[in-house]
C-alpha cells in the first residue's frame, strides 16, 4: 500500500515512511492510495475478541509489507498495556441505544492515548531498524505534550521537544508534561502563548537546514499512523452493539476532525456507520461548513472544552479529497491557503450530509448537560464528551439505532468546569494523585525561534556530533 498526497505533489511512500513524515512535503496529509477492506465474514470473526486483536486487523492492512504481524502485535500489545481497564476503551449503556464510549482510561487520561502510545513505539521500531535517530518538536495547548510526553518516554532512538504556552495550561496538564522524569522528554515553557508556540515549530519545520541536522519528524494529528490507530475503537464498539448486522451512530466531539476521520475510514473499510455526528463547542467551524457548505475560519473562543477549541481542523482536508472524488488539484487550489475560507461545491455537500451531521454547544449547554447526565445516571462526565451528546441526543437517526458519545477526557482532567455542572468534584485516579505530587521539570525560554531552536541543537541525540 502507498501513502498519497491530498495536493498530488509529493512522492508516494509506504507505511514506515509516511509514519515517520507526517506532513507530506507540498504541504499536504497522506493518505492510502485505497482504503483496506474487512469484509462481513471479517468482522464478524473480530466481534468478541480483545482490542489488540481487532488493533492488529487494522494496523496490519495499512502496514502490510512492512511490519511483521510479530513486530505489530508487540507493540499494539505494549501500547493498550498501559491502558488501566482490561476491556481499553470499556462501552457503557446510560440510557435505551444511548452509550458513551470510554476512551480515557490511558495514562493521560485521554483518548489522545490510545494513538498516541501506538505511534510512539512503531516510530522507535521503525528508526531502530534503520539506525537512525529522530527529534520531534512538537508545540501543545495541553492533551497532545501530555499524552505525547508519556508516550514517547525512554523511546530510545526519539528526543521529544514539547513547547507549550507557559501559564496557560492546566495545573494537571502541565503537571503531566514536565513530571516525566526520562531525559528525552524535554518540556520548554515559551513566553507566549500557543500561537506563538506553533510559529516556531512551524519555523523550525521549514528551515531545511535545521531540519536535517535534527532530524526532525512530526506526531500531530495529521500522522496517518494516529489516525489508523483510532479506528480500532470504532470497530469495538459497532461489534459490541451487533455490527455487521447492525448499523451504529457514533457522536464525536471533535476539533480537529482526526477522531472523527478514524470513523469515517471505518466506515470506508467496511464498518456499517449509520451516522458520524460532528460535535463541536463554540468554536464551530465544521458544524457551520457542514449546514452552509462555506468552510469560514474564525477567531478562536476559549471554551470549557480546550481541546477543541480550533478554527483550522487539519484533518478535514482528507474528507475533501475524497468528496471531490480524489481530485489533487482541486484540494490544493482550495485549501492551501485558508485565510479567505473555501466552498464545498453541491455534490460535496449532498454526499458528506449522507454520513454526516453536526451540533454545537456553548459552555452553558454543556454545564447543563453535565448536570442532567449526573442527574439522570450518576455519572459524572467532562467537558468535552458533554459536547457529544448534546449533539447525541438531538440528533435524527432511525428508530432502534444504538448511538454512541465518544468520551474523550476524564472528568478529573477537568474539574473545575465538571464540578460547575453536577455540584461534584470527580474522583481523582490513582495515576493522576502520583502526577500532581511528583517534582517538574522544565526550561523557561523567550519566544523565539532561535532561542527555541539552540536548545534542540544542544541536547538532542540526533544532532551529528
Ligand atoms: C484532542 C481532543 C479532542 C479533539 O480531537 P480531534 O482529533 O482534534 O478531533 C477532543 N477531546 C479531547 C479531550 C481531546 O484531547
Amino acid at each position: 500500500m502507498q501513502y498519497i498526497s491530498t495536493r498530488g505533489g509529493a512522492e508516494p511512500l509506504g507505511f514506515c515512511d509516511a509514519t515517520l513524515t507526517g506532513l507530506a512535503p507540498d504541504g499536504g496529509l497522506f493518505v492510502p492510495d485505497a482504503y483496506p477492506t474487512l469484509d462481513p465474514a471479517t468482522l464478524q470473526s473480530l466481534a468478541g475478541q480483545p482490542f489488540e486483536t481487532m488493533a492488529h486487523a487494522v494496523l496490519s492492512r495499512f502496514a502490510a509489507g512492512e511490519l511483521t504481524d510479530d513486530e505489530l502485535k508487540a507493540d499494539i500489545d505494549a501500547a493498550m498495556g498501559t491502558f488501566a481497564h482490561p476491556a481499553r476503551t470499556p462501552l457503557v449503556q446510560i440510557g435505551p441505544n444511548q452509550f458513551i464510549l470510554e476512551l480515557f482510561h490511558g495514562p493521560t487520561l485521554a483518548f489522545k492515548d490510545v494513538a498516541m502510545q501506538t505511534l510512539a513505539r512503531l516510530m522507535d521500531r521503525i528508526l531502530s531498524q534503520r539506525g537512525r535517530r529522530a527529534t520531534i518538536v512538537t508545540a501543545t495547548s495541553g492533551d497532545t505534550g501530555a499524552a505525547a510526553a508519556d508516550a514517547f518516554r525512554g523511546r530510545s532512538a526519539i528526543d521529544l521537544f514539547i513547547l507549550y504556552p507557559d501559564g496557560r495550561v492546566s495545573d494537571v496538564q502541565r503537571r503531566q508534561m514536565t513530571t516525566i522524569a526520562d531525559d528525552n522528554v524535554h518540556t520548554l515553557a515559551v513566553a507566549g502563548d500557543f500561537d506563538d508556540c506553533q510559529r516556531i515549530v512551524k519555523a523550525l519545520f521549514v528551515d531545511r537546514e535545521f531540519n536535517e541536522r535534527v532530524a526532525m519528524s512530526g506526531v500531530n494529528s495529521i500522522n496517518w499512523a494516529r489516525v489508523a490507530a483510532q479506528i480500532t475503537y470504532y470497530l469495538f464498539a459497532a461489534l459490541t452493539l451487533g455490527a455487521p448486522h447492525r448499523k451504529v451512530a457514533f457522536s464525536v466531539p471533535t476539533g480537529n476532525f482526526g477522531d472523527i476521520l478514524a470513523g469515517y475510514v471505518a466506515h470506508k473499510m467496511g464498518l456499517p456507520v449509520e451516522q458520524l455526528i460532528i460535535a463541536t463547542n463554540q468554536n464551530d467551524i465544521l458544524d457551520r461548513t457542514l449546514k452552509t457548505g462555506r468552510y469560514m475560519p474564525g477567531r478562536v473562543s476559549p471554551s470549557t472544552s480546550p481541546s477543541m477549541d480550533i478554527q483550522v481542523s487539519s484533518n478535514f482536508e482528507r474528507l475533501v479529497f475524497d468528496l471531490s472524488g480524489r481530485n489533487a488539484a482541486s484540494v490544493k487550489e482550495r485549501l492551501a491557503d485558508l485565510s479567505g475560507g473555501f466552498e464545498l461545491t453541491a455534490p460535496e455537500l449532498a454526499e458528506m450530509r449522507t454520513l454526516f451531521s453536526s451540533g454545537r454547544s456553548d459552555d452553558e449547554e454543556t454545564r447543563k448537560v453535565i448536570g442532567e447526565i449526573y442527574a439522570e445516571t450518576g455519572l459524572i462526565v467532562d467537558t468535552h464528551t458533554a459536547v457529544g451528546l448534546k449533539a447525541a441526543r438531538e440528533a435524527k437517526v432511525p428508530d432502534g439505532t444504538p448511538v454512541v458519545t465518544l468520551s474523550t477526557a476524564h472528568p478529573a482532567k477537568f474539574p473545575d468546569a465538571v464540578e460547575a455542572g453536577c455540584g461534584r468534584r470527580p474522583e481523582q485516579p490513582e495515576r493522576l494523585a502520583e502526577v500532581m505530587s511528583s517534582p517538574e521539570r522544565s526550561t523557561r525560554v523567550a519566544a523565539d525561534v532561535k532561542a527555541v531552536a539552540d536548545i534542540v541543537l544542544e541536547r538532542s541525540r540526533a544532532v551529528a556530533a
